[in-house]
């Protein structure tokens, strides 16, 4: 007997029929005599409209409010699938992350995990009944609703599993693994058996949103056995996914690259003509984070007559705001001479362990881009990835173009 924490995804979740689905799913391992405990997110499109309305009401939604109400959609859907099991006979019952004590932080919309009750659950399990929790939610010391961040359910799944010390987390979604790129994108993406929690690390953090960043954070610091699946893949026809792993393989020759991210939730800042001295990067990024906006890229030039160019990219949603704060907070103090935007910028990137151990990866990927008449506006590395920035338009060609550069096209049928 294992027990085992699965987490069901919007579309997983998305209709009656699916939600049915689910349940007959759970009664499936059920019968093979697990313990399980099921995160679900909110019915696809749920959470976009809630959202939207806040935004009709209140362009700009008190952010504890917006907790309040955007974090109804899992509400909602753990009821449903408590329902549906009782249906089919089993015992099950639902909590929402407050009901749990999902304990975080007060930053509302993009809460951290800081501790979990495991006291109820055990309490449900030992009576051999299926726990059903909300994903994506929690609740802070002073009981105030919070929210996780968008695809946050990936994040309660796993911090369950390590809270419970599960045997393993299962992501059920509607892909049948982790590619080596999004397969919307590219058709020829292949599926990985296995993938690196390292490479896994930084593809969610480049933008490959089959699991959210924070959830792979923590399956790394409490060694989580995480697996990507399909929740539609027939009975009887089920494959095993993706498994998250914390070995490198040995035995088998790596490939150089094992997937390459993308991410179009990305803008750029540039500041003109500033005095090339001591403190100016302080001095243009203290207020940004002071406004708690997170800064990905920086580039510096070399300055030539006294004056430098500085440029950076912000999420796009925080474009505006990063652009008023340059304009008129930094602007006038530093002394620039202009401040230009682009928010139609996207970050590509290759990601391999095999990097480390292998040159010239980085000029193979600028000549394939080169060939392709895509303009790289920024550069950064690491030790395991590579990213450009390049104009949105090009987006799915460098992703496509990059694909087949590293050999990751699958073979034609
Ligand atoms: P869920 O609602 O189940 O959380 P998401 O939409 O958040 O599902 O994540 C699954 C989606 O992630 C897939 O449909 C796919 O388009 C996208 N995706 C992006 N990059 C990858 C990748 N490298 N491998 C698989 N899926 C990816
Ligand atoms: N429902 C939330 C979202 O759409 C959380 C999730 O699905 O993981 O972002
Ligand atoms: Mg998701």
């Amino acid at each position: 007997m294992a027990l085992i924490v699965q987490k069901y995804g919007g579309t997983s979740m998305g209709s009656p029929d699916r939600i049915r689905n689910v349940a007959r799913r759970v009664a499936r391992w059920k019968a093979q005599g697990h313990q399980l405990v099921v995160v679900v997110s909110a019915m696809s499109g749920e959470t976009n409209r809630l959202i939207a309305l806040a935004k009709d009401v209140s362009p700009q939604p008190d952010a504890r409010e917006l907790d309040v109400m955007i974090s109804t959609g899992e509400q909602v859907t753990i009821a449903l699938l408590a329902m549906a099991l009782k249906d089919i006979g089993l015992k099950a019952k639902s909590y929402t992350g407050a009901q749990v004590k999902v304990l975080t932080d007060s930053t509302f919309t993009k809460a951290r995990i800081l501790d979990i009750d495991d006291a109820s659950m055990r309490r449900d399990l030992d009576s051999d009944t299926v726990v059903i929790v909300a994903g994506f939610q929690g609740v802070d010391e002073h009981g105030n609703i919070t929210t996780l961040g968008r695809g946050g359910s990936d994040t309660s799944g796993v911090a369950l599993a390590a809270a419970l010390k599960a045997d393993e987390c299962q992501i059920y979604t509607d892909v049948d693994g982790v590619y080596t790129t999004d397969p919307r994108i590219v058709p020829q993406a292949r599926k990985l058996d296995r993938i690196t929690f390292e490479e896994m690390l930084e593809m969610a953090s480049l933008g490959s949103k089959v699991l959210q960043i924070r959830s792979v954070e923590f399956a790394g610091k409490y060694k989580v056995k995480l697996r990507v699946l399909s929740s539609f893949e027939e009975e009887g026809k089920e494959t095993n996914g993706t498994l998250i792993t914390f070995e490198e393989d040995t035995k088998m020759e790596q490939p150089i690259i094992s997937g390459i991210a993308f991410n179009r939730d990305e803008a750029k800042l540039t500041v003109l003509g500033v005095p090339d001295r001591p403190g100016i990067a302080y001095q243009i990024l203290g207020p940004i984070a002071d406004a708690n906006i997170d800064v990905d890229m920086i580039i510096q030039n070399v300055g030539h007559d006294g004056t430098t160019d500085f440029s950076f990219t912000v999420p796009r949603g925080e474009f505006a705001r990063t652009k008023t704060i340059l304009e008129e907070q930094i602007r006038p103090h530093v002394g620039a001479r202009a401040i230009e935007g682009d928010n139609h910028i996207c970050k590509v990137s290759a990601v391999g362990v095999g990097m480390r151990s292998h040159p010239g990866v980085a000029s193979k990927m600028f000549r394939a881009l080169a060939e392709e008449g895509i303009n790289i506006q920024m550069i950064s590395t690491s030790e395991i990835k590579i990213s450009v920035v390049v104009d949105e338009k090009y987006l799915e060609l460098a992703v496509r173009v990059l694909h087949g550069t590293f050999g990751l096209d699958q073979a034609a049928a």
